[in-house]
């Protein structure tokens, strides 16, 4: 376990999913709340694993912020660096995996309290005694959010943490796919850890291929780890020395969804302590593994918080 600090910047939300599988959300007679949102889920994963975590983002100041916030405190995450907003309301979801394959969303944003975090909002107190900063790239649609979130990054940066990227590219958001990679790419070259999905590298290159050199093709100079996450066929690694490939876990995959940000949790509260450790491709590839055995765990189960790992949990699987 660690005990250096990461601190995860952005969105936290609740996502209503159906009560039953595969109908529209029209047709869906209930719905149940998922708490979610890929810096707050990633959070959460350091902290069950056993590690040090705290949340920056906004909440509105309205029944679900306060369930929202109490689920990040419940879970061992500190939320000091949580701010409610007066007048908007948190941010909602509702999301379906229709019967025929095609996911249906519908979101309440106009603007919801995420993204009206502001400069002035932000505990730099905790974001400078942060070991690793982590973040997405939903915070960068709008602003005031976008100031905030390039600030923050700055903030961590100079005080020498270690920056994590996951753009988690979630396109019906934005309001065009280009604007996405532009927002998406305006930060790349800041980041020290970056990981993108299968899907996400396709989005970026414009291509449909997933191979070593379309990976390669986003390396920059400043880029200490680039991971390519690929679900059931493990992750692809690279660095500036050596890549590879680390194969993942057989399970029985029920719901995928919070799988990658499990892994990055997982990757995050290893090397947190020692990032010379990225260095050292043995070493990697060991944390990689634990990382892809935490993300398996998580698809074991439905929902993201609910199906995050404890640390003797990945053991068991590790050691079967
Ligand atoms: P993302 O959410 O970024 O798309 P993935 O779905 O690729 O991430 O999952 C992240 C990691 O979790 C993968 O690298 C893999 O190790 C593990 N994982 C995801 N899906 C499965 C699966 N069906 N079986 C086993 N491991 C999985």
């Amino acid at each position: 376990s660690s005990n250096g600090l990461i601190v995860t910047f952005g969105e936290m939300l609740i996502d209503f999913v159906p009560t039953v599988s595969g109908v529209s959300l029209a047709e869906a007679p209930g719905f149940l709340k998922a708490p979610g949102g890929a810096p707050a889920n990633v959070a959460i994963a350091v902290a069950r694993l056993g590690g040090n975590a705290a949340f920056i983002g906004k909440l509105g100041d309205d029944e679900f912020g306060h369930m929202l916030a109490g689920i990040l405190t419940d879970n061992g995450v500190s939320a000091e660096g949580v701010n409610f907003d007066k007048g908007a309301r948190t941010a909602l979801a509702f999301v379906t995996l229709r019967a025929d394959g095609e996911r249906e969303f519908m979101f309440y944003r106009n603007p919801s309290a995420d993204m009206l975090l502001n400069s002035h909002d932000l505990n730099l107190k905790l974001i400078t005694s942060a070991k690793v900063f982590h973040y997405g790239s939903i915070s960068l649609i709008a602003e005031p959010c976008r100031s905030a979130h390039l600030k923050a990054m700055e903030a961590a940066k100079d005080a020498g943490a270690l920056l994590s990227y996951d753009p988690n590219l979630r396109l019906p958001l934005w309001p065009s796919a280009d604007e996405a990679r532009k927002q998406i790419m305006s930060i790349w070259d800041k980041a020290d850890v970056i990981k993108v999905s299968d899907v996400e590298l396709e989005f970026l290159t414009r291509s449909n291929k997933i191979d070593d050199e379309s990976a390669m093709s986003l390396w920059h100079d400043n880029l200490k780890l680039l991971l390519v996450t690929l679900g059931e066929k493990g992750c692809r690694y690279y660095t500036k020395k050596f890549y590879g490939v680390v194969d993942a876990y057989h399970v029985k995959a029920v719901d995928t969804t919070g799988a990658g940000d499990s892994f990055v949790g997982a990757l995050l509260c290893k090397i947190v302590d020692d990032h010379a450790i990225i260095e050292e491709e043995q070493r990697l590839k060991e944390v990689l593994k634990y990382a892809c055995a935490c993300g398996a765990i998580t698809t074991t189960k439905k929902g993201a918080i609910p199906a995050l790992p404890t640390h003797s949990e990945v053991l068991t699987l590790q050691n079967k």
